[in-house]
């Protein structure tokens, strides 16, 4: 029987089958995961929306849960984290760093308000603008931040008084069965409830009558197939997708200042962030010297088991996006590109992928024009700013985006220009409760993050009152 177990009506239970977790350092198998059955989808499905009846009462006993989950989270997060190394890839002290994330997700949840407005009050009227919980929310997530998305949806979900059935990734399912089974010891039984198995129990969760609302997060072509699910039930969503973020840099950058942060925002957890930097649009006065701080970086970087103290990059989650990664750098190189660090897969056991600097691309090169998702990066040239804005923008991505300059206020004029949910001026991947975070074009619909986030696990209600 594996270690792991799926949190289904408080209890913890088996599946019938099991299917293996390889850990991506080794590519040996690490541990079994539990397949959820059929029948066992139903009674998350049943107990999460007998749950909902009592949950949705007592917000303040909502609250209160959410931090004693917190609380029981934080006390576990050294041996989850391990896990999480051991099964994503990344280095130990991301994990840690991942781990107090999704436990800032439940605390900063807990003092999140739920809206309440009066827009009329007088000899005439009382109209009321309330917000009540969905019912049954289904979340589904992928393998690049497990447990920290895990966490950005469920606790949103849970304050708003929903109840929730999490599916993980096949590729990471661990640590968030961990997080399920410790959530589990606090919150009231049916509450929470976590399943794993493959992606056809993805598309089973998004259809099954029960589910209200459904925040999914993954790849373009994976939200494309839930929003068909969803419209059939006409199921509200929350699609968290793919992105191709632009980093534009210009002529009176500080390349020296800003190529460590520029670097990072490109190549932590390996690329595989959705909001990563995607493709750098220079001005054509700094390629050169940007490519050779950006290319000094990449070959300082302690590539290896996350496990290791000094490692600073670990390998990529899986052989399918180490085949996709060999396979969009080996297309730029075969067209051309320029390789100024890394290039070919290390010569080790292990999803191991140097990170690779490219020039000599175009905007039609596919690891351009197309989600990476892992260590490469390519740098393009421009001359004017409305050929580079007109650039950033020619594409169907619109997640993140950034401009960076010395000239603060001219930078923020240009970031006004650019489709995309966030763009960011001197910075890049910072994500905040002070903001929502969205998707523009086809990186997403809805609002997550913050009291935005919470906003979006609530249906409004109207209340109406005639004085006449
Ligand atoms: P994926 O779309 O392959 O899988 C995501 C999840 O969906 C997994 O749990 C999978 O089992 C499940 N799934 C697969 N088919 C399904 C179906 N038909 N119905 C329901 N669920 C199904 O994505 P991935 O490869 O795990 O993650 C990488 C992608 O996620 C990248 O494109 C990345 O940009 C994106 N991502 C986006 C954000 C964001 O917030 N915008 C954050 C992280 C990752």
């Amino acid at each position: 029987m594996s270690e792991y177990t799926m949190s289904i009506d408080g209890q913890q239970l088996s599946g019938s089958q099991t299917f293996d977790v390889i850990n991506p350092a080794t590519e040996e198998t690490l541990a079994q995961a539990p397949e959820c059955s059929d029948a066992q989808l139903e009674a998350a499905m049943q107990s999460a929306q007998s749950a909902f009846a009592s949950w949705r009462k007592d917000e303040d006993a909502r609250r209160k849960l959410l931090l004693a989950a917190a609380e029981r989270l934080s006390a576990k997060a050294p041996e989850i984290a391990r896990t999480l190394t051991l099964e994503q890839g990344k280095p130990l002290a991301q994990a840690q760093i991942e781990l107090q994330t999704a436990v800032a997700s439940l605390k900063g949840a807990a003092g999140l308000p739920i809206p309440y407005e009066v827009t009329q009050d007088d000899a005439k009227a009382k109209i009321e603008i309330t917000h009540r919980p969905f019912g049954v929310v289904a979340a589904i997530t992928p393998w690049n931040f497990p447990v920290m998305i895990a966490m950005s949806k469920a606790a949103p979900a849970l304050l708003a008084g929903n109840t929730v059935v999490l599916k993980p990734s096949p590729y990471t399912p661990l640590a968030t069965l961990q997080v399920g089974k410790l959530l589990n010891e606090v919150l009231p039984k049916g509450v929470f409830n976590v399943v794993s198995g493959g992606n056809d129990l993805g598309s089973k969760i998004t259809s099954h009558p029960l589910v209200r609302m459904i925040s999914f997060t993954g790849s373009i072509a994976t939200g494309r197939k839930v929003a068909e699910s969803a419209a059939r039930g006409l199921k509200r969503t929350i699609l968290e997708l793919g992105g191709n973020d632009p980093a534009i840099i210009l002529p009176d950058a500080d390349v020296e200042k800003l190529a460590t942060r520029l670097y990072w925002s490109t190549f932590f957890n390996c690329g595989q962030i959705c909001l990563a930097v995607k493709r750098i649009y220079v001005h054509e006065s700094l390629i050169e010297p940007l490519t050779a701080a950006l290319t000094k970086l990449a070959q300082s970087t302690q590539v290896g088991d996350g496990l290791e103290a000094t490692t600073q990059m670990g390998p990529l989650n899986n052989a399918m996006q180490l085949q996709r990664v060999i396979e969009l750098t080996d297309d730029a190189k075969k067209n051309g590109a320029k390789v100024h660090a890394g290039g070919e897969r290390l010569g080790r056991k292990g999803y191991f992928y140097p990170p690779t600097i490219l020039t000599n691309v175009t905007d039609q090169t596919r690891v351009v024009a197309e989600e990476q998702f892992g260590p490469v990066l390519p740098l393009l040239s421009y001359r004017e700013i409305d050929e580079v804005v007109e650039r950033a923008n020619a594409t169907p991505f619109g997640l993140g985006a950034s401009v960076w300059g010395t000239d603060v206020e001219r930078a923020t004029q240009i970031a006004n220009r650019i489709d995309a949910g966030t763009t960011w001026v001197n910075q890049h991947v910072s994500l905040t409760h002070k903001a929502p975070f969205t998707g523009a074009k086809t990186s997403g619909i809805g609002l997550a993050s913050g009291r935005w986030g919470v906003a979006s696990f609530l249906q409004t209600h109207v209340i109406n009152v005639n004085r006449g």
